[in-house]
C-alpha cells in the first residue's frame, strides 16, 4: 500500500496539523488560586448548562479532577463514549481530542457537544484522510474494515467495525474466528500487536501516535537494568521492541488497573504522562517512572506527552460552556453512517460484560 505520511514538525507545516500549533495554544501553568477560581466557576457553568465534563486520562490532572467533583467521568475513549452516550446531562463537554467529540456526537445527535479547544486533534486521525482510506477500502472490497476510535467521523463512516485498545483483542479474535480477513487503520503499531496475538490476517494502514512511537527499545532496557523489580506497563500504540519487554501491555484503563492491583513498588509506564496524575490518586504508595523517549534515534520533540491533549485547559473549559463556543457537529449523512461501527463495538462489549458478569443482555442471570 502508499504509505500515508506527516511530518509533523515540518517547519513548512501550517494549522492544526502541526505540534508546533498545538504547543502554541497549550495554556500557560496558573498558580493555585487562579485553578481554583476556574474550576469553581466551570462547576458552576456546568451546573447552569446542564452539561457533564468527561475527561481522558491524558488531559491536565486539574480537568480530570473537576470531571470526578462534577459528576462526570475520566476514563478511556471507550468508556468515555458508553458514559456519555448514557448521562442524562443535555451538554457534554468532552476534554480530549476532536475524534471523541466527534464520538460523542455521533452517539447523541440530541446533545450539545462542546470541547475546549476543537484544534485539538491526533496524528493518527491526521494521518488516514477519508479519501484516501476510502480509495484503500474500494480496493480491498473482501475484507472487513476495522478502525481504531482515533480516526474522524467520515473514515468511521466507511467502518464496519470501529475498536478501542480496551476491547480490540476480543473484537478481532471474533472477526478471525468467523473466518474474516481485516482491513485495520490507523496505527500501524497497535495493529502489528493484534496481528501477533490474534494471528488474524490484517492488512494495515500506516499511521502513528506521534506520542507513543518516540519510546524506545534499547533506552528502556538500560532503564531496566536500574530497576530491576519495576514492573513494565506499555500501551501498544508504542513500537515493538517496547511491547516485546512489557509485562503488562493494555488500554490506559488496563495499566492503571495493573498499577493499583500490582504487587511490585515500582513501575515503569510507556503511555502518555498525563495517566501519571490518576495513577498516583489511585495508588499514591508506588514508584512511577515515565518510560524514555529520549535517546539516539528520537526524532522530534519527546516528552511522552500529547500536545493536542494539553490544549485542554481549565480557561477553554469555562469559555467554551459560557459561550456556547466549541461546538462539535457531524452532517446527519455521516453520523448515520458511522453510527454503525460504533454501536457494534459497544453491543458487543455489553454483550462481553454481560457474559463475564453470568448474565445474558435483555434477560438477566444466566
Ligand atoms: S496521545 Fe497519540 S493517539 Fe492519543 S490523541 Fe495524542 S497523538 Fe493521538
Amino acid at each position: 500500500m502508499d504509505q500515508v505520511l506527516y511530518d509533523y514538525t515540518r517547519q513548512d507545516a501550517e494549522g492544526q496539523s502541526c505540534t508546533a500549533h498545538a504547543w502554541a495554544k497549550v495554556p500557560a501553568p496558573l498558580n493555585k488560586p487562579q485553578r481554583e477560581a476556574l474550576k469553581q466557576r466551570a462547576a458552576e457553568l456546568l451546573r447552569a448548562h446542564n452539561a457533564v465534563l468527561v475527561a481522558h486520562f491524558y488531559v491536565d490532572g486539574d480537568l480530570q479532577d473537576l470531571a470526578l467533583a462534577t459528576g462526570g467521568c475520566v476514563s478511556d475513549s471507550l468508556e468515555m463514549a458508553r458514559f456519555g452516550r448514557d448521562h442524562q446531562a443535555s451538554t457534554l463537554v468532552v476534554a480530549g481530542v476532536r475524534f471523541m467529540g466527534e464520538s460523542a456526537k455521533i452517539l447523541s445527535p440530541e446533545k450539545r457537544v462542546l470541547m475546549p479547544d476543537l484544534d485539538a486533534t491526533c496524528s493518527l486521525d491526521l494521518g488516514c484522510p477519508a479519501d484516501d482510506f476510502a480509495a484503500f477500502c474500494d480496493a480491498h472490497p473482501d475484507r472487513t474494515v476495522v478502525v481504531y476510535a482515533n480516526t474522524s467521523a467520515a473514515v468511521k463512516a466507511r467502518a464496519d467495525w470501529m475498536v478501542t485498545s480496551s476491547c480490540a483483542l476480543d473484537i478481532v479474535s471474533e472477526l478471525k474466528a468467523r473466518g474474516e480477513k481485516i482491513l485495520w487503520a490507523p496505527d500501524r503499531h497497535l495493529g502489528r500487536y493484534i496481528q501477533e496475538q490474534t494471528g488474524a490476517d490484517m492488512l494495515m494502514w500506516n499511521g502513528a501516535c506521534i506520542v507513543h512511537d518516540e519510546f524506545k527499545g534499547l533506552e528502556l532496557e538500560l532503564l531496566r537494568e536500574k530497576h530491576p523489580g519495576a514492573l513494565i506497563l506499555v500501551h501498544p500504540e508504542s513500537p515493538q521492541s517496547v511491547v516485546a519487554q512489557a509485562d503488562v501491555v493494555g488500554s490506559t484503563s488496563a495499566l492503571i488497573k495493573a498499577v493499583v492491583e500490582g504487587k511490585a513498588q515500582e513501575y515503569i509506564v510507556a503511555t502518555d504522562n498525563g495517566i501519571l496524575h490518576r495513577m498516583r490518586q489511585l495508588a499514591p504508595g508506588k514508584t512511577l517512572i515515565e518510560a524514555p523517549t529520549a535517546g539516539n534515534s528520537a526524532t522530534c520533540k519527546s516528552c511522552a506527552h500529547c500536545p493536542w491533549m494539553a490544549m485542554n485547559g481549565l480557561q477553554g473549559l469555562v469559555d467554551c460552556l459560557a459561550h456556547g463556543a466549541g461546538e462539535i457537529l457531524v452532517d446527519e449523512a455521516t453520523r448515520v453512517k458511522a453510527l454503525t461501527c460504533i454501536t457494534r463495538m459497544l453491543d458487543f462489549t455489553a454483550a462481553r460484560r454481560a457474559q463475564a458478569a453470568g448474565l445474558v443482555p435483555g434477560i438477566g442471570a444466566a
